[in-house]
C-alpha cells in the first residue's frame, strides 16, 4: 500500500484516502508518496496498444490499492473521463496534447472529474455531508463544480470575486444549481480565499460542517493528470515514434508538471520537460539564480498562470531530493510576455493553422524557442500540453487572429441559461452566517 508524507517535515505517514480528505497535511506541508510504484517493464512496452481507460486504471491501481481494485478503478476511470487527450501535430515534430475535451473545456477537468468520482466512491468517514468551500478566479471553480455536480454526499459552494471573471466562467460556475451553490463576493480573488482559509481556521465552523477544499494542491487531483502524459507516449508510439519526447508545460501552480514527473518516475518514457510561464516567471528565475523568490502576481493574459507562489514547488524540491542541479537537468523553464503570446496566437493560426488560447500559446512559444536555440535534438518529439480550448478565451485568440472561434455545444448550453448566485460580502462573520443559513 502506497504511504504518503507531507513535504513539511513531519514523518508521520498516512493512507492515500486519508491525504485526499485532508487535501493537506496538518504542518501545512503537501502530500507525497513515501516511494512512487513503478510500473513493470511489460507493462510499458505494451502501452501503445492501450486506451486512454486502460492506461489510467494501469497507472491508478497500484496508488489505490488496497482500497480499489484494478477493476473498480478501471469503472472510476470510466466514469469520471469520458473523454480523451487527443495529440494533434503542428509543426514538424511538434505536436500539442489537447486537454481541453472534457467539460468545461481545460485540462482541470481531468483531477477534478476524477477526484470528485473518488471523493464519492471511497465513502465518506462520518456521516455527515461534505461541504466543499472552493475559491476561485475562474477555472478552478467550473471544473471543481461539475465534477462534484450530482455526486452524493457532497455540497459545493464556490467563492468567485463579483465582476471579476469571463462572462463564460460565470455562467459555467453559476448555471449547475443542484448542489453547487454560487457566492458572488463584492471583493477580491484574494478576498475569497481569505474567507475559505479562516472558514479552516474556524474551529466552531468545523464542528457543524465536514469541510474539505478540494483544491489544487489534493493529491488526488495530481494522479489523473499524469494519464493524458502516458496517453501521449502511446499516440507517438502508434505512429512509431520511439524517442524519449520532451513535454512543454504551461504553468502556474506547477501541478501540471508535477503529474508528469510523477509519470516518468513510474517509469514513462520522458526526455525533459520544460515549464512554459508568463511574465509570472519565479520558477524560470529560479532555475537561473538558484533563488526561489515568490512574488505577488501580476496579471496577463495567460491568467489561470498567474502565480506568483506556485504551490506545487515544495512537491518538485522533494521529487529531486532538494538538489537544484537535478532539477535543472529534467527542467527547463522559459517565461515570455503578452506582447509575445499575442502575436504567437497570430502565428499559430497563420503557419500551422491551429487555433491556440493564450494558455497553450505560451506552451507553443516555449516549443518554438527550444527549435531555435537548439536546446533539444531536431528529430526530438516535442509535445506542448494544451491546456484551455480556445473558445474559453475567445475575445483574445479571434482579436490576435482574425478568425472566428466556434463554442462547443456544451458550452453554449451553459450560456443560455440564468445565472443562479447568492451575494456575500468579503467580512469574515458574514460568511460564516451565510454558511449556517444555506447548508
Ligand atoms: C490551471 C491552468 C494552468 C496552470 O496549471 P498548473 O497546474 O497550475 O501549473 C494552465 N492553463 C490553464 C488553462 C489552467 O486552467
Amino acid at each position: 500500500m502506497i504511504k504518503l508524507i507531507s513535504t513539511g517535515g513531519d514523518t508521520t505517514t498516512v493512507s492515500f484516502p486519508e491525504a485526499m480528505w485532508q487535501g493537506q497535511a496538518p504542518d501545512g506541508g503537501l502530500y507525497v508518496p513515501q516511494s512512487i510504484p513503478a510500473l513493470p517493464e511489460s507493462w510499458w512496452s505494451g502501452v501503445a496498444d492501450r486506451t486512454f481507460h486502460e492506461i489510467g486504471a494501469g497507472i491508478a491501481t497500484p496508488w489505490l490499492a488496497p482500497h480499489l481494485n484494478e477493476q473498480e478503478v478501471r469503472t472510476l476511470v470510466e466514469e469520471a473521463l469520458p473523454f480523451d487527450a487527443p495529440l494533434v501535430d503542428v509543426e514538424g515534430t511538434t505536436s500539442v496534447l489537447e486537454l481541453f475535451h472534457g467539460p468545461t473545456l481545460a485540462f482541470k477537468d481531468f483531477g477534478a472529474q476524477f477526484m470528485a468520482k473518488l471523493f464519492g466512491r471511497l465513502g465518506a468517514e462520518d456521516d455527515r455531508e461534505l461541504l466543499i468551500l472552493v475559491a476561485t478566479s475562474g477555472d478552478t471553480g467550473s471544473a471543481v463544480a461539475s465534477g462534484f455536480h450530482g455526486v452524493p454526499g457532497t455540497r459545493v459552494c464556490l467563492l468567485y470575486p463579483s465582476g471579476r471573471v469571463s462572462p463564460l466562467q460565470e455562467k459555467q460556475m453559476t448555471t449547475l444549481g443542484g448542489n453547487v451553490t454560487a457566492l458572488e463576493v463584492d471583493g477580491a480573488f484574494d478576498d475569497c480565499q481569505r474567507l475559505v482559509k479562516e472558514a479552516f481556521r474556524d474551529r466552531e465552523l468545523n464542528e457543524t460542517f465536514r469541510l474539505s477544499s478540494a483544491n489544487s494542491i489534493n493529491i488526488a487531483r495530481l494522479l489523473p493528470q499524469s494519464f493524458y502524459y502516458v496517453r501521449a507516449v502511446a499516440q507517438l508510439q502508434e505512429r512509431g515514434e520511439r524517442a524519449e519526447p520532451v513535454f512543454v508545460v504551461p504553468s502556474g501552480n506547477f501541478g501540471n508538471l508535477t503529474a508528469g514527473l510523477l509519470a516518468n518516475r513510474m517509469g514513462m518514457p520522458a526526455h525533459r520537460f520544460v515549464a512554459a510561464t508568463n511574465r509570472n516567471d519565479v520558477f524560470p528565475n529560479y532555475l537561473e539564480t538558484g533563488r526561489f523568490n515568490p512574488k505577488p502576481s501580476v496579471q496577463t493574459l495567460s491568467n489561470a498562470m498567474d502565480v506568483g507562489n506556485p504551490s506545487n514547488f515544495e512537491r518538485i524540491m522533494y521529487l529531486f531530493g532538494g538538489s537544484l542541479e537535478r532539477v535543472r537537468e529534467q527542467i527547463l523553464a522559459i517565461g515570455f510576455d503578452d506582447h509575445q503570446t499575442t502575436e504567437e496566437i497570430r502565428r499559430a493560426h497563420e503557419e500551422y493553422g491551429y487555433l491556440a488560447d493564450p494558455h497553450t500559446a505560451v506552451g507553443l512559444l516555449a516549443a518554438r524557442s527550444i527549435r531555435e536555440q537548439s536546446l533539444a535534438d531536431p528529430s526530438r518529439p516535442l509535445v506542448v500540453l494544451s491546456t484551455a480550448h480556445p473558445a474559453k478565451f475567445r475575445e483574445t485568440v479571434e482579436a490576435a487572429t482574425g478568425a472566428e472561434v466556434e463554442i462547443p455545444e456544451r458550452l453554449a448550453q451553459c450560456l443560455s441559461k440564468e445565472k443562479q448566485t447568492i451575494a456575500a460580502g468579503s467580512r469574515y462573520s458574514d460568511f460564516r452566517n451565510l454558511l449556517n443559513e444555506l447548508f
